[in-house]
C-alpha cells in the first residue's frame, strides 16, 4: 500500500519555527519507512500499543523519515540523513522504504545540499545514517562536517556481534576518509544556539539535539521557546510512556532513566518536541496528565 503523498515536504520559510538565540527550524520529510511493530514497541504488549496505531498486513507501522533543516549563527545544519538508497531492493521492500535520499529530498523542496555546513547524525543506524554518502561512497554534503558522538564511532568500529551489520560503519569510514567527520564527546554546542546532548540509551553514542540556548541554572523560567529533537531515544509520540523502550534499544535501563530526566526538563521548560519517525504534525508540546503520564498538549 502506497503511503500518502507527498513523498517529500518541508515547512515553508514563512512557517519556520524560531527558538531562543535566533535558531530557525524547518521540518523536512524525506520519505517513509515501515518498521516492524513488534520490534518498534519491544517489551510493550500489543493490546496496549495497538490502541494508538494500526499496522499494515505485514505487521508494520507507517513512519516518517523526519529531518530538520536548521539555520543558526549564519550556518545551515541538517539533522539526520535518512536511509539513503544504498540497500538492496529486497531490504527496501522489507523495511517499506519510499524515498529516503536526503540530497534528493532537499533538491525536491528547492534547497541545495551544497549549502549545508553541518550534518548532525543522532546515531549510526541505517534509517539515520544511511544517507551520509552517495552510491559511490562520497559524502552527499560536500562542504559539511558530520557530527557524531565519539562513543558512537567506537561502537561502530567494535567487534561486538550485536553491532556488526547494524551500524553504518562503512559510510562512517568514507565520511572520515573525506576528512569530514567531526567527532564530539558529551554535550557540545555546534553553532550558537544549537547543541548536541549525548543521551546513550538507544545506542552507546546516541545524541539528541537542543534547539535554542539551554537555560542557565537557576533561571529556568525564561519565556522564550526552545525545542528538542530526540533521535531514536523517543522515535514517535507513541513512545511517550518512559518505560516503553524498543527492541532496538541497546541499553534500555539507561534509555528509561534518560527519557525520564529529559522529559521532565522538556515539560518543565515548555520546550517543543520533534520526533524522528512521527508521521503527525510537528513540533508539539507535552504535558503531564492527572495520573502522572505524559501526553501531547491538544492543539
Ligand atoms: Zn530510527
Amino acid at each position: 500500500m502506497a503511503a500518502p503523498a507527498p513523498l517529500y515536504e518541508i515547512t515553508s520559510p514563512r512557517d519556520a519555527r524560531e527558538y531562543v538565540g535566533g535558531v530557525r527550524v524547518r521540518l523536512l520529510r524525506a520519505g517513509w519507512f515501515r518498521p516492524d511493530a513488534g520490534g518498534f514497541f519491544g517489551v510493550v504488549p500489543q493490546p496496549l500499543w495497538s490502541r494508538m496505531v494500526e499496522t499494515d498486513d505485514r505487521g508494520r507501522l507507517l513512519c516518517r523519515l523526519n529531518l530538520l533543516l536548521v539555520e543558526a549563527g549564519g550556518k545551515r545544519i541538517l539533522v539526520e540523513t535518512g536511509t539513503g538508497e544504498r540497500m538492496t531492493d529486497k531490504d527496501r521492500d522489507i523495511k517499506g522504504i519510499e524515498g529516503g535520499n536526503p540530497a534528493v529530498a532537499l533538491r525536491e523542496v528547492g534547497e541545495d545540499p551544497d549549502s549545508i555546513d553541518f550534518v548532525i547524525v543522532s546515531h549510526l543506524h541505517y534509517d539515520h545514517a544511511g544517507g551520509m554518502v552517495d552510491a559511490s561512497g562520497h559524502p552527499f554534503f560536500r562542504r559539511a562536517r558530520y557530527v557524531v558522538q565519539r562513543n558512537e564511532v567506537e561502537a561502530a568500529r567494535s567487534d561486538e556481534l550485536r553491532l556488526q551489520g547494524i551500524m553504518e560503519s562503512e559510510q562512517l569510514r568514507q565520511v572520515q576518509a573525506a576528512g569530514q567527520l567531526a567527532e564530539v564527546h558529551g554535550d557540545v554546542e555546534i553553532v550558537p544556539g544549537v547543541s548536541v546532548i549525548r543521551t546513550g540509551g538507544h545506542t552507546r553514542g546516541s545524541q539528541a539535539v537542543l534547539l535554542g540556548t539551554r537555560p542557565a541554572a537557576g533561571h529556568p523560567g525564561e519565556p522564550l521557546p526552545r525545542a528538542i529533537f530526540f533521535g531514536d531515544l523517543i522515535p514517535t509520540r507513541w513512545q511517550l510512556p518512559v518505560r516503553w523502550t524498543s527492541a532496538y534499544d541497546d541499553y534500555p535501563i539507561d534509555a528509561v532513566e534518560t527519557r525520564n530526566r529529559l522529559l521532565h526538563e522538556v515539560i518543565g521548560g515548555g520546550w517543543w518536541a520533534y520526533f524522528t519517525h512521527d508521521p503527525g504534525e510537528l513540533p508539539i508540546q507535552l504535558e503531564w496528565t492527572e495520573k502522572g503520564s505524559i501526553r501531547p498538549v491538544a492543539s
